[in-house]
Parts: C-alpha cells; structure tokens; sequence
C-alpha cells in the first residue's frame, strides 16, 4: 500500500493500492490492444477530447489545486498558477499537433529522375510517461497530450508523491472523452516504474533525477526504444555591474525560492559582478526576508514545505559544509521545529565553486552566492557543473548578455528573467539535465516517427 502524506504537518491523506509486475503488464496489454484503432481516429476526434480534458482543468480548478497542495506542500496560489498555466500548453499542442503529423513532399519524381519521395509521421505505439511531483500538470501534460494527439497510447505513472493528482487527471481525462485503455494510470513508487519499464514499450518519457533518469537510460537500452529523459539541474544566473540591482534581485529571489526551490530549472547559484556584490546582497536579502513562510493552504504563503523529508537532510549537510568552508549564512540555514517538511529559506555569501551547494541539485530554498571579477570568470563558473539546463545573465547591454549566453551549455538561457517555460520553444537539457526535448514542435515530434516513402511508378 502506498502512504500518501502531508508534507506540512507529516500526517496520512489517504492509502493506496499500488500496481504490481502483474497489474502493469495486464495494464500494458490493454494499451496495446486500443493503440491502432486511437491512433485510426481522425484527428479531429483527438483534438476534441484533449479540448474538453483542457475546459475541465479550468472548470475545477480549486479542487485539483487543493488537492496538489495538500499532498506536494506547493502554497495553493501557487498551485493554482500551474493549473492555470497548463491550458495555454495544451492550446499549443492543439494548434500545432496537426501539421506537425502531416506528411511531406520531399521531392517530386521528375526532380529524382522517376521517384517520387514522401516523408510519413507515425506515432510511436504504446509510450510510457514516468513523471515527476513538482509540476506534475505541466511535466505530465508535456508528454501525455502530444503523445495522445499523435495518436500513441499511454502508461502514465506520476510521481509516489503526486499520486492523488495523477488520479486526479486520470479522471478528467477520461470524463473528457479518451478511452479507458489509451490512457492507463500506473499506481507505486520505483518498483512500479522499473515493471513499466519491463513492458514492451515503443518508448519512455522520463522527468525526475540524473540518479533515476540513468536507471531509465540503462533499461531501456537494449530494447531500442525511444528515450527522453527532463532531469535535474544546477541553474546558474550571472549579475553584470551594469545592472539595476534592485530588479534583478527580486527576480532572481522569486526564481530561487518558488515552491521552495523544487523547480527544475529554480535559480540554484548566482555569480555577481564585484563592484554590485555587497548592494545585490542587500537587496537579495530583503526580497527574501519578505516571503511568508508557512502553511501550503494559506493564500499568503510563499515558501511551503518541502515535498521530500529526506530533502532536509541534504539541505542541511549543505549548510553545515558551506559555514566550515568559510562562506557565510545571511539567512536561514536551519529546519523548523515545527511539525512538516520546513526548512527557513537560506542565502549562503561568499560560497566557494567546489562546496555541494555550488555543484549538486539543492532542491529546497536555499541559494549560493558568489563573488566574481569580470564576466570570462562568471562563463567559466556558470559552466562549470555537470547540468546544463538553464542559465541567465542580467544586464542592461543586450550585446553583453548575448556574447555570455552564446558560450552557455545548457538547454535554454535567459537575459532578465529566469525560471521560464514557454510551449513554443522546447525545453531541453544538456549533459545530466537530460536527452531529448519537450514542448514546441520538437517535442511534439518526438511522439512519432518518420517513414521515408520512396515511390516509382512502374515503367509502362
Ligand atoms: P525521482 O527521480 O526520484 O522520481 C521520478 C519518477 O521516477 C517517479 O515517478 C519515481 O517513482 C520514478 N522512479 C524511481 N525509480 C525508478 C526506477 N528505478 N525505474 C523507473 N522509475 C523510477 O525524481 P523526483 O523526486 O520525482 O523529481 C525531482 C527531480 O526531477 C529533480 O531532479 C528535478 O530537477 C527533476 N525535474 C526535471 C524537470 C525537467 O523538465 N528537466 C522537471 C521537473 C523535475
């Protein structure tokens, strides 16, 4: 049985039954058996469905966002801002998925000298979508809706730690109008996704750690399959002398500390031009002190628990390693007595490149600052993680900030603004931030697979 907790006060919401080898292999053969006649559909019926799932997410709204806020600790204004958000994602796959599975003309026979050649789309067939807590609209509707419009079949597992709001969308899904057997919830924790996996999938959708998304990569290995994997990172912003410090420190404060730093691509170390540091510190600070911290159910809430008790523990080894490594706490730095996942939102100055708190996916509020000389030393600090998810300069020169960004490894990059997602590009990581890319057309492509049509006329 599979525990659901609270992460604000430690207590049980509900039990579970969880999937076992034999639940999800029966789970897989009956999304093998609807596969072709829900991808035989047309279009229009798909687009339908995935239109009303869309109505249904703004229709109940308040009872999904409670929901996710009581079994994740995400502040409930901000888990009505991700439900809110998610119906423009779905909107862009709606207006894109089509085209985007039509066929091409590649060349006419008389430009080939008699062949004519057609490239085909396909979908994948039955694909499996492992997902995270943290944004578990977004990162699960980035793989379930186009990976349903193109006419693929889908094993969704959400998160041990989303569970009520994975059976939540289940439910709408299915009121919407998709089948019972083209869209299947998987119930359980690393057993359940290791038994997916264990399926003869055409393809595994993966959002969550490096440490698990290697796990996926290995499995899937030798089954040829289709692999993406959105995992973690290390997301650095730079802070050039040219900036108004005051704006840059709010806006990187809120990308820091939003659901309690337990975003993907949160603002996890920032590097700041010496002649702005000590006044950027200043203002960083205010913004911080002025987040409420506390209960997930109250609209004043800013920084709610976290989801991961064992998070804290991380948290806390990170602060200890920093304060003996002669970087200096500004704020925070310890869990509260209080009952629940709480740990006080953390600026850590003077944080040296080598301690966990500049290297390792932190997760949880908490922020490494550090001081650098000219911007060659913040592209070489910045790039200098193994992740490559996201990275930000802020400065007034676009022509600065443009040189810096081009020399970032990673995914996506920002110039004044971080911790964004938009359904038009694609997001896409980089090293051990991950394979393959979600959202935009890319990631609606990677649901299908091309068929390359080489078509000769017989010779009369
Ligand atoms: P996690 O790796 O612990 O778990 C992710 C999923 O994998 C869960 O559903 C879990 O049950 C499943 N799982 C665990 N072991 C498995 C196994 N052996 N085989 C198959 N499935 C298995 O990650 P999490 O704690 O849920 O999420 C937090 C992580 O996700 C962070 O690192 C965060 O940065 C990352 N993340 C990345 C993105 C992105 O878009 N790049 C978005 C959200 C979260």
């Amino acid at each position: 049985m599979l525990s659901i907790k609270n992460p604000a006060n430690g207590q049980t919401i509900q039990t579970l039954e969880e999937d076992t080898a034999a639940t999800i292999a029966a789970k897989f053969a009956r999304a093998s058996g609807e596969q072709k006649k829900w991808a035989a559909l047309p279009y229009s019926n798909r687009a339908a469905i995935i239109a009303r799932f869309r109505d249904l997410l703004v229709e109940r709204l308040e009872e999904l966002a409670q929901t996710m806020s009581q079994e994740t600790g995400k502040p409930v204004t901000q888990a009505r801002n991700e439900i809110r958000a998610t119906p423009g994602r779905i909107d862009f796959f709606l207006t894109n998925a089509e085209s985007a599975m039509r066929e091409e003309l590649a060349a006419e026979s008389e430009a080939t000298g008699g062949t004519k050649e057609v490239i085909s789309y396909e979908p994948l067939g039955v694909i499996a979508n492992i997902s995270a807590w943290n944004y578990p609209y977004f990162v699960g509707s980035n793989v379930f809706v186009p990976a349903l419009l193109t006419g693929n079949t889908v094993l969704y597992k959400p998160s041990e730690m989303a569970s009520l709001t994975g059976l939540k969308i289940d439910a709408l899904l299915h009121e919407a109008g998709i089948p019972a057997d083209a869209f299947i919830t998987i119930i359980g924790g690393g057993a359940a996704g290791s038994a997916l996996l264990d399926q003869k999938i055409q393809g595994v959708f993966f959002t969550g750690s490096y440490a698990t998304g290697q796990k996926i990569a290995q499995a899937a290995a030798s089954k040829m399959i289709r692999v993406q994997l959105e995992l973690g990172g290390k997301d650095p912003a730079y802070v050039c002398d040219d900036v108004n410090i005051e704006n840059a420190a709010e806006s990187l404060a809120e990308g820091a500390f939003y659901n309690a730093g337990q975003s993907c691509c949160a603002i996890e170390r920032i590097y700041v031009h010496e002649k702005v540091y000590d006044s950027f510190l200043d203002q960083f600070l205010k913004a911080v002190k002025g987040y409420s911290v506390g209960d997930p159910k109250s609209d004043a809430t800013f920084v709610g628990p976290l989801t991961r008790a064992q998070q804290l523990d991380i948290l806390e080894a990170q602060v200890a390693e920093a304060t003996a490594k002669g970087a200096r706490v500004l704020t925070g730095g310890k869990r509260l007595a209080s009952p629940g996942n709480f740990f006080q939102p953390t600026v850590i100055a003077d944080a040296d490149q080598n301690l966990r708190l500049m290297r390792e996916e932190s997760f949880g509020p908490i922020i490494g600052i550090q001081k650098v000389r000219s911007d060659a030393e913040a592209i070489e600090r910045m790039n200098d993680t193994e992740y490559g998810l996201t990275a930000g300069v802020y400065s007034k020169d676009e022509k600065r900030a443009h040189e810096i960004l081009a020399q970032m490894d990673s995914g996506s990059v920002y110039w004044n603004c971080c911790d964004r997602v938009s359904p038009r590009l694609p997001w896409t990581g980089r090293r051990h931030s991950g394979i393959g890319s979600t959202l935009s057309v890319i990631g609606i492509r990677a649901f299908l697979q091309p068929k390359a049509w080489h078509l000769r006329a017989p010779k009369t």
